[in-house]
């Protein structure tokens, strides 16, 4: 069963979601404060382990969803997490994503949009995960240049050092990979990858390249493998002067 973790602090939100969930198959649990979702997914032991999303509201008393999210990927804890939004300003949603998130949704949304994007985060994790169903087994793992990406756990190897990848990375990596030497669009990118169809500010591109080229290029500002195209979007590039 799926199991979706609600942080927020406004009672009847949370009460009302909770129930929603429950009504279509999920088990829901609920957390009021940042501090103690924390508590839960990082110091929680085997149970820390046992949420597939995590629904974590931005404005909360104490620490915000912003510093929760940071904290979660600082401690190596990579739920997906959706953040929950008041307001939609792309620096809010560009500084979720920054601080680690995998999605938002801007306040008050309709039940069945919520339904929609926690599912295409599931889906995304499978496809991640390479055993969608009917779907043709992929590698989980991949090489290239002495870069080394295990898909399956999220996490890209260099030189012996070990980068954690959140859900997004590593998708937008994976997706990059499955195209290498083809020119793919932000649009393309930020529909196949992010699953956004709606007219969104593809900056949110932009920023995840500037990440990941800082985890694979030797030197970030000069990239070999991951090419900007000039007015349409990016290339991967496995063998530089290909
Ligand atoms: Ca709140």
């Amino acid at each position: 069963m799926t199991r979706v973790l609600i942080v927020e602090d406004e009672d009847h939100l949370a009460a009302g979601l909770k129930l929603n969930l429950e009504a279509e198959g999920y088990a829901a649990d609920v957390d009021d404060t940042g501090e103690a979702a924390l508590e839960r997914l990082v110091d929680g032991g085997a149970a820390a382990n046992a949420f597939d999303v995590v629904l974590l509201d931005v404005m909360l008393p104490g620490l915000d969803g912003f510093e929760v999210v940071r904290r979660l990927r600082e401690a190596r804890q990579f739920v997906p997490v959706m953040l929950l939004t008041a307001r939609s300003h792309t620096d809010d949603v560009l500084r979720g994503f920054e601080a680690g998130a995998d999605d938002y949704l801007p306040k008050p949304f309709d039940l069945s949009i919520l339904l929609a994007r926690i599912r295409g985060l599931l889906r995304r994790r499978r496809w991640l995960r390479g055993n969608d169903a009917g779907q043709a087994a992929e590698a989980d793992e991949y090489s290239f240049a002495g870069r080394h990406v295990d898909f399956r756990n999220q996490v890209l190897r260099r030189d012996r050092a070990e980068q954690p990848l959140t859900l997004m990375e590593a998708t937008l990596l994976r997706y990059l990979v499955q195209h290498a030497g083809e020119t793919v669009s932000r649009r393309t990118l930020l529909e196949e990858v992010w699953g956004v169809r709606q007219d969104t500010d593809t900056r949110t591109v932009d920023n995840f390249v500037a990440r990941l080229r800082r985890y694979i290029e030797a030197e970030p500002a000069q990239p070999r493998h991951l090419l900007t195209v000039r007015g349409v979007g990016y290339r991967f590039v496995v063998e530089p002067g290909e």
